[in-house]
Order: structure tokens, then sequence, then C-alpha cells
């Protein structure tokens, strides 16, 4: 049975490379039938620390990629198993001490080779590969070292990780051969490149998927994108349902070279997938988002939200755009953006024209779509305008944006008592020239 590991060390967030590197191993364990298992290295004992770890899970969780064992493997339990198992090469003679530490001898010259389920045949001198500690002095073991025997312990069939462990698997089968251990097959995936085509990095923008999860990223739209890095379905299908992926996933199709992580494609898709949602699953997100701002308070009429979530989920690319958007709806803060003010209000006969039109809309015996837009077209029929003269500076008046769904939508759902207000306002002080 194929059985797989992600083995994150807790010595940091959850970053994105590493989430991709997780999901691979998931999705290959998941369409082979076989497991998946979640290994804490957290042999570094300075920089491991449990609330990086608490992340690590809750960022994997978020993501959905549960896996098989009920309780997790640390490293840090097994350290009898690794010392035990130093003592034995120390023993046969192919180790040697310095000091605490336990060091394994490397015979020079040798050939090391393994063929790579991405890159093919691979090969190494042993020439090029020093002496290498199994045990630190401080009584831990190393990456390598503890790496190995878990893999063997665990019976894992196949190593996915990321590229930057190419250099370390002839170290690691040197200990599988010294030690009569089956080799399981590598499969050393591309690094993950910023858009100018470097290594990802901070510099980039966020790198941890906790600041994916905050800014409004679904789930889903995320693992969608991560699959995308480095694996192809083939032809040109991007949005793809879990259990698609789940059924095309196929080692073969992995890339050799960095995958781009493109931002733009990531929203893009996530637009894609709030649009699909149910309003039903995406009425508790915004509402969530909107507390945490601040702007839910208890009086809102929750029909109205779902009505301002309607409205805007075609045109949405996060949660938080979503929030960012409406602000002027759920607040009376107008986020109003200087150059659509300057564009659509600083100009002349503005202020005269938002002021007729506030008067024909306070006259309206129902506010609905149909009377709004009414009022307006006759407006500008009797201003000798066209509806767009009307239409672009009652949307910055209203909501300060100089984009948004329909105007006439919009208003209706703004109400009243906000827009009347924003309209009189707008004409006697924003239009000033
Ligand atoms: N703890 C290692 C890392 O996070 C695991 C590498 C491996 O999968 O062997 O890079």
């Amino acid at each position: 049975m194929v059985k797989v590991r992600f083995a994150p060390s807790p010595t940091g967030y959850l970053h994105v490379g590493s989430a991709r590197t997780a999901l691979f191993n998931w999705l290959f364990a998941r369409h082979e039938g076989g497991q998946f298992f979640l290994r804490v290295e957290d042999t570094d004992l300075i920089r491991s620390k449990p609330e990086f770890l608490e992340e690590i899970i809750a960022s994997l969780k978020w993501l959905g990629l549960n896996w098989d064992n009920t309780t997790l493997e640390y490293q840090s339990k097994r350290l009898e198993k690794y010392r035990a198992k130093a003592e034995e090469l120390l023993q046969r003679g192919v180790a040697y001490k310095d000091g605490e530490a336990i060091i394994f001898k490397v015979t020079p010259g040798q050939i090391i080779s393994f063929d790579d389920v991405v890159h093919g045949p691979v090969q190494f001198n042993t020439l090029d590969i020093k002496d290498q500690v199994l045990i630190k002095s401080d009584g831990m073991p190393t990456y390598n070292f503890a790496c190995v025997i878990d893999d063997s312990d665990f019976g894992i069939t196949h190593v996915i990780r990321g590229d930057d462990h190419i250099s370390n698997t002839p170290k690691q089968i040197l200990l599988y051969q010294t030690m009569n251990l089956p080799i399981p097959k590598f499969v050393h995936i591309p690094l993950i490149l910023g858009t100018d085509r470097s290594r990802l990095s901070k510099r980039h923008g966020a790198t941890s998927i906790q600041e994916y999860k905050n800014a409004g990223y679904l789930p889903d739209a995320m693992v969608n994108f991560l699959s995308l890095l480095g694996w192809s379905p083939g032809g040109d299908r991007e949005i793809l349902p879990i259990e698609e992926i789940i059924k095309e996933f196929d080692l073969k199709r992995i890339g050799k070279t960095g995958a781009m992580f493109d931002l733009t494609k990531l929203s893009w898709m996530n637009s894609q997938y709030l649009q699909k949602m149910p309003i039903e699953q995406l009425l508790p997100l915004a509402k969530e988002a909107l507390n945490a701002h601040g702007w839910l308070n208890g009086t809102l009429d929750p029909a109205w939200v779902a009505q301002v979530v309607e409205l805007y989920k075609t045109r949405i690319e996060t949660v938080e755009d979503f929030c960012k958007q409406t602000r002027g709806l759920f607040t009376d803060e107008i986020p109003f953006d200087p150059e659509a003010v300057a564009l659509r209000l600083k100009q002349p006969g503005v202020a005269e024209r938002l002021t007729k039109y506030a008067a024909k809309l306070e006259a309206l015996p129902k506010w609905d779509t149909a009377g709004i837009e009414a009022a307006c077209r006759a407006l500008a029929t009797e201003l000798g305008l066209k509806a767009a003269d009307l239409i672009h500076p009652t949307r910055v008046a209203v909501t300060g944006r100089s984009v948004g769904p329909s105007l006439f939508h919009i208003l209706e759902v703004a109400g009243r008592d906000r827009t009347i207000p924003r309209l009189k306002s707008a004409a006697s002080t924003l239009c000033a020239l």
C-alpha cells in the first residue's frame, strides 16, 4: 500500500510551499487509496515552538488535508530509538564518536544513484559528501538520520518533498544501505517561485497559509490553486473540484521546473469559487469577516445583509475584498477614493445634478430599483444629459467608489436613509471645485 508523509519542522508557520508539499502527498495517498501520515520533526530544541505546530495543524485542517494516523508522530518522542540505532552503527564500526556526538563514516569514491520520479536518474559521488553526524552532542538526532529511521519504521513508500532536499537524498540512501533497509521512491517537487522567477519569499507578499486565510481566501480555491503549482491535469482546465483533482492526480505529471505563484491567478480563482458558492455558505463567511471589523451590529436585518452579499458576490476576489467594497453600506465611513472624487464629483455642474437627483428620489413613493432608475432617466432627460452623467457621480457620492454593481440596485439596497443624505452631503462639500 502507498504510504506517504508530510514532515514539518515546527520552526515557523505553514508556508505555501510546504502546504503544496503536504497537498501533493495527500493527493497521491487519496488517489492511490494509500495512507498519509503527519510527522512532527521537532528535534531542533531551540527553534521548535508549540505555537508553530498548532498553527501548522490549524492550517492543514483549514485546507482539508486530513491525515490517517490518529496520534501524531513526534520525533522528540522517539529519541531512544535513534540512539539505539546509532549505537548499533558504532558497534559495527561504521560510525565513530566525537565527544558526545555520533558520526557516520562516509567512504569516498562511491557512486550513489537514484531514479527520482520527477527528475529521472540522479547521481552523486561520495567524495562530495562529508562524514555525517547522526546524533548531535546535545543528544538529538540529525534530520537525515531521524528521517531515514522514521520513513523506514513507518513503511513510507514514496518520499514526496521539495527540491531543496535533493542533496540530502544521497546521504539518506547511504544510511538505508548501511542499515540494510528498503529504499523508498523519491519524488522531489519543484520550488515555488515569485512572478519574477526568484524563490518565493516575503518580498513577494504573504507566504503563510494563515495570511491567506485571514485575507478571506477560501480553502477550496487555495487547494485548487496549490494543486496546479507544478502539476497539471493536462489540457487547459483550471477550476477543478477536489474529487477531480484526486482522480487525475499523477506523479508523472509533476513538472521539473519551478512553479510560479501568481497572486492574480489565485485571486481570480477565489472569485470563481465565491461566485459559485451557495449563499447559505457564503453568508456566514461574510458575516464573520464583517464582525471582525466590528461592522455587524445587532440591529441589522439578516435578510438585508444577505441582499448585500448577493449583490456583490460576483465581483469580489476575497471575503475581505467584500468588506472593503461594502464598507460604505455597513458603516457611515464611506471609503472615498480620491481619484474617483476628483474625476466624478469635483466637476462643474455635478453638485446641482446630485441635489436635483436627491430631490427626485425624496419624492419617490416607493423605494425600489425601478423607481430609482426611472427618476434618474427622467432627470437626465430634463437636464439634457446622459444617464451616465448622473450615475457616475451618484455612485461615488454613495459608495465612495467608481466601480461596483449596478447603481440602481446599490441604491435600493443602501436605502433611502443612506442615499439621500449622502447625495446632499456630497453636493454641499465634496463637489466643491
Ligand atoms: N522537516 C523537513 C522539512 O520541513 C522534512 C523534509 C522531508 O520531507 O524529508 O523540510
